[in-house]
Order: C-alpha cells, then structure tokens, then sequence
C-alpha cells in the first residue's frame, strides 16, 4: 500500500477569512476505492456563501492585491508553490483518498501540475501589458487591464487539484480574489492547498473554498459581489451556471465542459501495436474519466479488424485496484450512481446488437465500483454510447471508408473538446486537423502533456472560453481604455 487509507487526516471545515469555518450541515465523503473508508465534510449554507464572498471582496479591497506591484504578487505565488512541492506527500495522500486518482500518479504528476502552473501564471503578473492605441497624435489612448475582483470558481471530481489550480492560480496571479468551490465528491486537498497560500504570505480572504453541492455552487453563482464565473463540469451544468449568471447580474463567465472524442485513424497510420496502445491509454487513464478521453474511435475500414483486436488486447488485462494500491493500473468509477449508467449504457447498446470486443460488465470487487475496459462494436448510429459522454473505459468504434466519411464522423452533433488524427500522410492530417471542430487536435498522439503554454477549451457544447496558456490568464483581467486630450 503506498498508505493507510484508515489514517489519513482530512480538513472538513471552509476556509473563510484565513480561518477554518465549520459549516452548516454535515455529509459523508466516501472513498470509491473502499465504500468501508468514509469521511465527512461540512457543507457552507447559503448564508456562509455569503460570507465567503463578502469576505473575499472586503480582502480584495483591503489588501488592495489587485494593485499589488506584480511582482510582489509574483513573489508569494512562487513560494506557494514551492510549498505544494514540499507538501507533495500529504496533498497526494488527500486526493487519492476520494478520488479515482492513483498515488503514484497524483505524486508524480498531479500536483506538480499545481506547483507548475502556479509559476507559470506567477510570470505572467509582471509580463501582460497593456497598449497605446493607434490614434491622431493630438490624443493619446491607453488600453489598460485590470482584474475583475472577485472570482467565483466551481470544479469536478476527476482531476480535483489540477483543474481547480488551473483557475485559482491564473485568477490570483491577475489580482482577483477567489472562492473556489470543489466538488463534494472530491473536497479534501483544496483548503489544505489554500491553507499553503496564507503559509506563502496570500492575504486573509484573497482565496477562499467553500464546500457543498451544486445547490452551493448555485448560491455562489447569483451572489452580487461575484465578478466573474469560472466553471469545470458537466454540459448541462454549465448551461444552468451561465442562466444563473445572465440572471444574476451578466456576469462573464468561462466554462469548461464535457468531451467525446475521436480518435481519427486512417488506413496510413502505420505501426499499429504503438497505437492501439495510445488508443487504449486514452480510454482507460483514470479509468475513462477524462473530460479529453479519447472515447470514439473512428477508423478506416481495411485496418480496422487489425487494430481493434489489437487494442482490445491492451485494454484487456489491466488490473483493477484501489488508488492506494501500487498493483493498480485502472482506478474506480467515483461512484455508484455513475457506474450504473455506464453500465446502463453498454447493455443497451449490447442490447441493440453491438458486441464487445472485450469487457461490457463491472469488475466484482468487495468494495468499490470498478467497471472493465470496454471495446464496442457494430453500434446504431443513435446509440447512447456515441452520442453520450460516457466518462468511463468505454471505447465506440466507427468505420468509414472515405476521407470525407471520416472527417464527418469524426465531428460530435454536439461535442468539441479534443480529437486526435492518426496518419502518416501529414496533408491528409492538416486537412483532417482544420476540418474537424474542436478546441485541441493531436496529430499522431493523444493526451495532454504537462507543459502549460497551450490554452485548452472546447467547441459547441464543449466550453466557452480557454484555461491554461496567455488566454487562460488575460481572461481574468477586463480591459479599459483611457483617452488623453492632448491638444
Ligand atoms: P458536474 O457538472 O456534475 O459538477 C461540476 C461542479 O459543479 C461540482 O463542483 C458541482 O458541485 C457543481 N455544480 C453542480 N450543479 C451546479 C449548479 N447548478 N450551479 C453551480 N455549481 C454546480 O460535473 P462532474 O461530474 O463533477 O465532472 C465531470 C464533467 O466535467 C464531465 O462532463 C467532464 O467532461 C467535465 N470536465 C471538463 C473538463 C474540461 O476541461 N473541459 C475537465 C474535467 C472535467
């Protein structure tokens, strides 16, 4: 075991004015590796919502952080991250303990994304400038930037820490405060990631988390004082949180949102056992649960019955275990609610004549809810499993024999987050990259890698806005412009 799940101790409360806060009513926090392993948290009421926000509104303008010089700004997000790299241990403990994220993942990548990150927009503070404007030269017009004020930030459950820094960190190194609220599923390793701001020298207030539901999420959203709204999740839920902004004062707000992705192969592709290994890499990193999953793979039919078997045969004999087990290859579905949809899914599909290469049933495991890595083929074309976000091991196979067959089914009706192109005639991948709608395309590779530089954000009902890259931090900023008369 890399830990004893049993001991690790968790943080319940909010985090409010630098302080922990209990909250208004308390809730289970139930590990999907071990349903016996179970913590609680305390939810904010919408009351403490309140005060959370009023709070980080009154330190914004107190600190005044946003007219910090930047780079003192900078100064304090370097050593935050310092701090989360000196506190590895304990913050890979906290994530995998309620989430599906393995240990040793979450040690080695997870959250040197979040120290990462907090250097990469940390440089950023004292680097975005803004412009003089072409004009007569009897006037002069500055455009200037400046933060919103205070950012509402609301995350998921399937890269808990990461896809909350990707917020926190751009929108405090801009000069915002923040209230982050993580998914109630996963809510231990961000106040203790918040607690190591105030330890780098963050002002009280600037960045504070508060727990609970979407009904919290939504009190969050209306409130008056929210300058801004940045969102991870689910399609629908975004849709409700950008009505919940127009109607609670037309906030701007950025939303990242849900994926089907195709993994576009075209007969060309080459050396096949590399890449039915990258096809089933990217259905069964954390077990599928990826807003980027490569989830539908569309293949050209003279290699199709090649690959497929190929890739079934990679996805076939991974272990299933606990996030604490070092045996563990593919980690639990968060839930049980979730793992009976997939699983409704795959039999419906079955049911109406598609096959599975290999998998289609959950995995029998004492405690928790573990589904097989699943290759379908031979689907309508209305079925769930290709038009539904499925967010579990599930591949969807598709067949095509022309390029323009291809490319068509390789764009969603209603999806654009990623799509990855498979060919070794790079014109027929061009082509394919700028015909496809979707906010990333990989040519010959799936996944995203660590580096920061490349802004990330989806198409249709993928998203609205980037996160990560310079986009992911001028859109914490709203632009002024300043007219000088100069006759
Ligand atoms: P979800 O939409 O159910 O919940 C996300 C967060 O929103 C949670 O914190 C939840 O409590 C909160 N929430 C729920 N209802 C709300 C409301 N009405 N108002 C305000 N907040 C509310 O999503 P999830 O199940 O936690 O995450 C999985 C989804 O996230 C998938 O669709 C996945 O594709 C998507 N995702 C997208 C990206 C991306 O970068 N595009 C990254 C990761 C996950």
């Amino acid at each position: 075991m890399f830990f004893d799940p049993a001991t690790v101790e968790v943080a319940s409360e909010l985090l409010i004015g630098g302080s922990r806060v209990a909250g208004h009513s308390r809730h289970p926090v139930r590990s999907p590796s071990d349903r016996n392993i179970v913590r609680e948290v305390s939810w904010a009421s919408a009351d403490q919502v309140g005060d959370a926000v009023s709070d980080a509104k009154r330190a914004w303008r107190s600190s005044r952080w946003g007219a910090t010089p930047p780079r003192d700004r900078a100064r304090v997000l370097m050593r935050w991250a310092d701090l989360v790299d000196d506190h590895a241990e304990e913050l890979a403990r906290l994530e995998s303990l309620v989430s599906s994220r393995i240990y040793s993942e979450v040690l080695a990548r997870d959250v040197k994304v979040v120290s990462g990150v907090l250097r990469y927009f940390a440089e950023f503070a004292d680097k975005v400038e803004g412009t003089v404007t072409a004009t007569p030269v009897e006037s002069l017009s500055l455009t200037v930037h400046e933060p919103h004020g205070v950012v509402a930030a609301i995350s998921p459950w399937n890269f808990p820490m990461i896809l909350a820094a990707w917020k926190f960190a751009p929108a405090l190194a801009a000069g915002n405060a923040v209230v982050l609220k993580p998914s109630e599923m996963t809510p231990f390793s961000a106040i203790r990631i918040a607690e190591l701001a105030l330890e780098a020298g963050l002002p009280p207030g600037l960045f504070n988390v508060v727990q609970g539901d979407g009904g919290v999420g939504a009190a969050l959203v209306r409130h008056p004082d929210v300058d801004y709204v940045t969102f991870t999740g689910s399609s629908a839920t975004g849709a409700k949180i950008m009505a919940d902004a127009a109607a609670s004062g037309l906030k701007p707000v950025s939303l990242e949102l849900g994926g089907k992705g195709p993994q576009l192969v075209f007969e060309d592709a080459g050396d096949l056992d590399r890449l039915a290994k990258l096809i089933a890499r990217g259905i069964t990193y954390n077990s599928g649960q990826v807003c980027f999953a490569g989830s539908r793979l569309v293949v050209q039919r003279g290699v199709a019955d090649a690959l497929v078997e190929r890739v079934a045969a990679a996805m076939r004999d991974l272990p299933v275990g606990e996030t604490w087990s070092p045996a563990t290859g593919m980690p639990p579905i968060i839930n049980d609610r979730q793992i009976e949809r997939i699983d409704g899914i795959v039999r419906a599909s079955r049911e109406e004549g598609a096959h599975a290469a290999c998998g289609g049933e959950r995995v029998e495991h004492p405690n928790g809810a573990f589904f097989a890595p699943t290759v379908l083929r031979g689907l309508a074309d209305d079925s769930r499993a290709l038009r539904e976000e499925i967010f579990g091991p599930v591949l969807a196979v598709q067949e095509f024999d022309t390029f323009d067959e291809g490319v068509a089914l390789a764009n969603h009706a209603d999806y654009g987050l990623t799509a990855s192109i498979h060919a070794r005639d790079i014109g027929q991948a061009f082509r394919a990259a700028r015909a496809i709608e979707s906010g990333t395309v990989w040519i010959n590779d799936w996944g995203r890698r660590t580096d920061f530089t490349a802004p990330f954000g989806g198409y249709k009902r993928s998203g609205l806005g980037k996160d990560m890259g310079r986009p992911g931090y001028e859109k914490y900023l709203k632009s002024k412009a300043i007219w000088v008369e100069l006759a």
